[in-house]
């Protein structure tokens, strides 16, 4: 199925020949069909996958045990098999009264800060995170060690127990590497969870030139550790499924260089100023400014 659909793409002209999976640094999935009536039962601590039988679940208490299976899937991932079921369940509809619409800017220095008030810091500042970064290349300078010492000894006989204790170092970073994807993908749910409760009427957000960004070199590891172009793919899937209007701002519409009062334009906004003071007396955070004019914006794009 995977196959098809990379074949399809390609025809399309979309992107290039498929190429094969590597085993070595790819999570490896396997596709489980629902095709018996005993497939893919699921209990509290344990699942019943075809062909393999049942299974113990490590952590368990959220797959839902009395929902409809349709499919599931079995991963590896650094070390660790996961297994995925794509069930059929009814979307409870949040029956909270739609509030008034919100305004939020996404950028690096804080992820997102919201007209409401609400900000959300960007979490690859916050010192757990920073600590685990540290740990990871160290790991990896480690695992450049141990290949470079291989080349060195490649004369020698002793290479098959070298392999694998390089296997073992890969090993090592790849669970760091997953570990970061974890805190970061959970904050993003986090951060889009919390949004969607509020039930506003519209999201107003910036066409984030995230291509542009990417050109700049010190941006675009930032943007990229962040995941904000997933954070935003996934903020306006879930506005969709909960009747959010999605409003989108072209990258020219000058958000943070706009007086939410007065509605002139400073010309002259640095990077570097963090607050906005305009001649008509108006002071105040930068983000928080722009996050207000997207909120009133006028001009916009539904998506
Ligand atoms: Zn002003």
């Amino acid at each position: 199925m995977n196959g098809e659909k990379a074949f399809k793409k390609f025809f399309k002209g979309e992107t290039s020949f498929p190429k094969f999976k590597k085993k070595k640094n790819k999570d490896v999935k396997a596709y489980f069909p629902k095709n018996n009536k005993t497939d893919w039962t699921i209990e509290r601590h344990r699942v019943n996958i075809p062909t393999i039988g049942w299974m113990r679940l490590k952590e368990y208490g959220y797959i839902p045990t009395n929902s409809v299976v349709k499919s599931g899937t079995v991963s590896q991932k650094s070390d660790r098999y996961y297994v995925y079921i794509l069930v059929e369940e009814d979307i409870k509809p949040n029956d909270k009264p739609y509030s008034c619409g919100i305004g939020i800017d996404l950028g690096i220095k804080d992820t997102a800060i919201c007209s409401n008030g609400i900000k959300f810091k960007n979490i690859n500042k916050t010192s757990k995170v920073k600590k685990i970064e540290r740990k990871l290349k160290r790991e990896q300078r480690k695992l450049s060690r141990k290949y470079e010492s291989l080349k060195i000894r490649n004369k020698n006989n002793k290479e098959e127990a070298t392999r694998q204790n390089i296997q073992k170092q890969v090993v090592k970073v790849q669970k760091i590497h997953q570990r970061l994807y974890n805190i970061r993908n959970d904050y993003n749910n986090k951060i889009v969870s919390e949004l969607v409760k509020i039930k506003p009427v519209f999201i107003t957000i910036e066409d984030l030139a995230i291509s542009n960004m990417i050109k700049n070199k010190h941006l675009s590891k930032a943007v990229q550790k962040q995941k904000l172009y997933e954070l935003r793919n996934k903020l306006i899937s879930k506005s969709h499924q909960n009747n959010i209007e999605i409003r989108q701002v072209s990258i020219w519409y000058p958000s943070s260089k706009l007086c939410n009062k007065c509605g002139s334009v400073k010309k002259d906004l640095k990077l570097s100023d963090r607050v906005y003071n305009c001649k008509c007396g108006y002071s105040f955070d930068r983000d928080a400014n722009a996050s207000y004019n997207l909120r009133d914006a006028k001009e916009y794009k539904i998506i």
